[in-house]
């Protein structure tokens, strides 16, 4: 079976080294020295000042929310990404406002944002959809003007850099998600990043109970992790560089091979790639079917990323159109793209893919 994503696992003599230190000093989880330790490496990768682990991706974005003082209005949003994204702002009780995509990234169309602001907007929530840059400098603009927060959903984005800088650096506030299935992880876990000593000891208080020991300042919830999963982002870290090489090599055979056969999206100019994921867009619903049903029959077992268009899920309150979101999401397919796939594993999918064409 060849799945989209593999977990990438450190020799188990590296994590356990980690495991050992864990079990001699005795505290597992509430800011101990391995949740400590990774967050200083992270800062220092990413060059930020502020950045909390916390238990995840989904987490992240809530209390990017919370420590906004976002608690309710409107949000808006891209329809295309994970369900999270939009999960988080209705479970934080705001409403999410779509605005459609770019063809080209398929990150938000900032030339569509200002339309959708109203009197009840409080926030821009975008994503750097499969680690392509959004528009951050109009996005900072259009914000600006109307006084609104810009939080990224940037779970998609680590090891991405825009204009010399890490794409967790833009925006009021930066989520990642350090999940089992991305780029790089700690099993479960991400991190919130922030641009002020305010708002970053918000964060500390709030993520624990919203309490440091006898001194209660604000509702809080329990997104800390532990020491062991810290550990495993410790043990991964080193290897980044290896896994982004590993993950560029991969994504050029496909280029070379898939040639002229799919659209792929285009990097916009002063982006380094972190090769998080290998999209491909085909003409229609009905060739991508054909290609998932091909692959499928062989073992292979591609993602329809991102589908449905979340302006289309079911619960929404009140539904809104985008097209161009709506028209890709029928015909993107995410390809296997992991450290350890293998060259003939490459050239049988797509000569699968080129079969099913
Ligand atoms: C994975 C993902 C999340 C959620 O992260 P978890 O750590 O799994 O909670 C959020 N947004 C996007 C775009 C993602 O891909």
């Amino acid at each position: 079976m060849i799945y989209v994503t593999k977990s990438f696992l450190p020799p188990i003599s590296e994590y356990m080294e980690y495991l050992e230190k864990i079990f001699m000093s005795g505290q597992l989880t509430n800011q101990g020295s391995c949740v400590l330790e990774l967050e200083k490496k992270l800062k220092d990768y990413l060059n930020v000042k502020y950045l909390q682990y916390v238990s995840n991706g989904t987490i992240a974005i809530q209390l990017a929310l919370n420590i906004s003082n976002i608690t309710e209005g409107e949000i808006i949003t891209t329809p295309f990404s994970y369900v999270a994204t939009t999960g988080s702002i209705l479970w934080e009780r705001c409403t999410p406002i779509f605005v459609d995509i770019e063809e080209n990234t398929y990150c938000i169309d900032a030339d569509k944002i200002e339309s959708a602001i109203t009197a009840e907007t409080k926030a821009i929530l975008a994503v750097h959809v499969f680690g392509y840059p959004c528009n951050v400098e109009k996005i900072e603009a259009i914000a600006k003007k109307h006084g609104l927060t810009v939080i990224y959903d940037a779970a998609h984005a680590f090891g991405a850099f825009y204009k010399n800088k890490s794409l967790l650096s833009y925006g009021d506030i930066s989520t990642c998600s350090f999940h089992a299935t991305k780029l790089f992880h700690s099993v479960e876990g991400g991190c919130v990043i922030v641009n002020s000593s305010e708002t970053d000891r918000k964060l500390d208080y709030v993520k624990r109970f919203g309490h440091i020991v006898d001194d209660y300042q604000y509702i809080g919830i329990n997104a800390k992790n532990s020491e062991f999963h810290a550990a495993m982002g410790l043990a991964n870290l080193p290897y980044l560089p290896y896994i982004i090489s590993e993950r560029k090599k991969i994504s050029e055979l496909y280029d070379s091979l898939l040639k002229g056969l799919v659209k792929r999206p285009k990097l916009p100019d002063d982006s380094v790639y972190n090769y998080a994921y290998y999209p491909v867009v085909f003409e229609s619903e009905k060739q991508l079917l054909s290609v998932f049903d091909t692959l499928k029959k062989n073992d292979i077992i591609p993602r329809r990323y991102f589908y449905p268009s979340l302006n289309t899920l079911p619960y929404l309150k009140n539904k809104t159109e985008c097209a161009i979101s709506e028209n890709i999401a029928l015909r993107i397919l995410c390809l296997p793209l992991y450290v350890g796939l293998k060259e003939e594993e490459v050239l049988k999918i797509t000569d699968l893919i080129k079969r099913a064409l």
